[in-house]
């Protein structure tokens, strides 16, 4: 199969749902993905890489439950470098201030975009899978939402990462995947003091030379 050159306008392309889960829509009527199974804690639900893509594309994606023009704003990340992170069938996760699931990358995966889901909680058979936005998404651009996590420790207003307070960050630094924790201590400066950072992340300082 020949190498589709980034850039192209228009792309059709089948998504493929792990059978561990399930595209439902959610009781605010959005699709969301959905436990198949029961998961304990610290398990790994699923395996997923995300992709770059370039803001002009137009991906119609082909689920389960119908075929899905992606809005390229709405459901990917934009990066440091101008390109956004494309999920797939992931891009249905929904946000939540307390999810279930956590990102997690395991060595030698960064560069391929790949990552595990993994449960934060037990999670039960049919319960939504969510993740925290935040975590990840330095801006939201284009997708900055009022949140209806109904979670006592809500964020509220999702616009990101870096549109936190500082004092917020710092308590969610452990938990961020590692292109937003450097974007995080790049725009810290001085009131940054190394350690305030646990000690996890006085070591990520270090790996990734920050
Ligand atoms: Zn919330």
């Amino acid at each position: 199969m020949a190498a589709r050159p980034m850039g192209m306008r228009e792309l059709t392309e089948i998504a493929v749902v792990p059978p561990q889960i399930e595209l439902c829509p959610t009781r605010h009527g959005y699709l969301g993905i959905f436990a198949k199974y029961d998961f304990k804690k610290g398990t790994d639900i699923y395996s997923h890489a995300s992709r770059p893509v370039a803001e002009d594309e137009v991906i119609l994606l082909v689920t389960p439950r119908g075929t899905v023009p992606i809005d390229i704003k709405v459901h990917t990340v934009r990066r440091a470098d101008g390109l956004r992170d494309y999920f797939g069938f992931d891009s249905f996760m929904n946000h939540s201030c307390a999810p279930n699931t956590i990102s997690v990358v395991y060595p030698g995966d960064a560069e391929n975009g790949r990552y595990a889901t993994q449960a934060a909680t037990d999670i039960k058979a049919g319960d939504e899978i969510t993740c925290n936005y935040l975590l990840f998404d330095w801006d939201c651009d284009g997708h900055s939402f009022d949140c209806l996590c109904g979670a006592k420790e809500c964020f509220g207003r999702i616009g990101g990462f870096g549109n936190l307070p500082f004092e917020k960050q710092l308590r969610l630094a452990d938990g961020l995947d590692d292109p937003t924790f450097a974007r995080f201590v790049a725009s810290s400066g001085e009131r940054l003091k190394p350690s305030a950072l646990s000690l996890e992340g006085q070591l990520r300082l270090r790996k990734l030379g920050l």
